[in-house]
């Protein structure tokens, strides 16, 4: 990179403005939904160039049916369910955890499922369930936690998984016939675990150009310009932007770890249906650790929020502005849906930095 960074920039953004058609380009990864918003890079690049959100918030893929168990969880037994603080918040069909908490139910925010296994340990009389969501990223941690709950034999503890694996929601967006995206921004903080190869997996197949791209603006200006040069010479590969992170092989000892816990289930995600193979559940030899065999979780059924669109934005078949109950009803002191909720959800991104306010 030149000494001079803005002029750099500069370079980068008027080479963006340099388009002569329409090009779609897509983000998957909440912190980038975050990031562009807060940039403003929507409103600089031209307006033939849509940047648009995909199903990359865990907060907000997470099914309603799986919101309603988890509340259906708490409400049914005198436990304590250990969170990340974006998951009370979500509305159910009828409830919230935040709701369950204020009519007595023991709901706690923790940091790190570090957390969660301390609370069991403190309370040996009581059973503590960590509610487990999130993409590659997050699952190492929560796997490590897992094989310290076994080597412990901490039987008050137990995990609901909601975790999920961002390839198998990447592969239904591409086979679309509705969305015509012409390159990903793909995840940098999920490709520093898997590596490039799911990525360059994908643009083979659907000859779809795909760059893994960091987080400061600077970052996703030149993972567009990559992709931008791919889309004019016709080129459709898998390439690092992100390298002070992201090496091509990823971390092999973060998934090592992951699929020594972790088995491929099929899982239900909101907007896109239940994909095959995209949901992670404990191995058999961790079963007695699994919160939905332990209390007997049932399938819930899906009940849709009336009127919320999150199902249609985080397909980019609408973005949050197209929503009726946009910064109407529905604002981040009372969302209606978890794109709303969600530090990551694309509608609380738009309310928090898009000019329409
Ligand atoms: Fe759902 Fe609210 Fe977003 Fe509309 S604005 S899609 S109701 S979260």
């Amino acid at each position: 990179m030149p000494s001079n960074k803005q002029e750099y920039q500069n370079n980068l953004l008027h080479r963006i403005k340099s388009i002569n058609k329409p090009i779609a380009l897509m983000e998957v990864c909440g912190t980038h939904t975050m990031a562009i918003a807060k940039s403003g890079l929507r409103e600089l690049v031209p307006a033939d160039l849509r940047l648009l959100s995909g199903p990359g918030c865990p907060v907000c893929v997470t099914s309603q049916s799986d919101i309603d168990s988890m509340i259906n969880l708490v409400r049914d037994n005198s436990l304590i369910l250990a969170t990340f603080g974006d998951m009370i918040r979500v509305p159910g069909s009828s409830s919230s955890l935040q709701l369950e908490r204020s009519q007595g139910a023991d709901v706690r925010i923790v940091y790190s499922p570090l957390d969660a296994l301390e609370l069991a340990r403190r309370n040996p009389g009581r059973e503590v369930v960590f509610l487990g969501i999130g993409f590659e990223t997050t699952t190492p941690a929560v796997a490590a936690t897992m094989l310290m709950a076994e080597q412990e034999n901490l039987d008050n503890f137990s995990l609901l998984s909601f975790h999920k694996t961002v390839p198998p929601a990447l592969e239904l967006i591409c086979n679309d016939p509705e969305l015509s995206i012409d390159g990903l921004i793909c995840p940098g903080h999920v490709a520093a675990v898997t590596g490039i190869a799911p990525f360059a997996e994908l643009a083979a197949k659907h000859d779809l150009p795909c760059v893994i791209t960091g987080f400061e603006t600077l970052d996703i200006i030149e993972g567009i310009v990559m992709l931008l040069d791919q889309i004019d010479n016709q080129e459709a590969q898998a390439q690092i932007q992100y390298q002070r992170i992201v090496k091509p092989e990823g971390n092999p000892t973060a998934r090592q770890i992951s699929a020594q816990v972790f088995e491929a289930a099929s899982s239900p995600w909101r907007g896109l249906g239940v994909l095959e193979h995209s949901g992670l559940k404990l191995r058999s030899h961790l079963a007695k650790w699994d919160a939905k065999l332990k209390f007997d979780l049932s399938p819930v059924e899906e009940i849709a929020i009336k009127g919320c669109a999150c199902g249609a934005i985080l397909t980019a078949k609408s973005i949050p502005t197209d929503c009726a109950l946009f910064a109407r009803a529905c604002t981040p002191n009372n969302p209606i849906g978890p794109c709303m909720v969600s530090q990551e959800g694309a509608c609380s991104a738009y309310y928090r930095f898009q000019s329409y306010k």
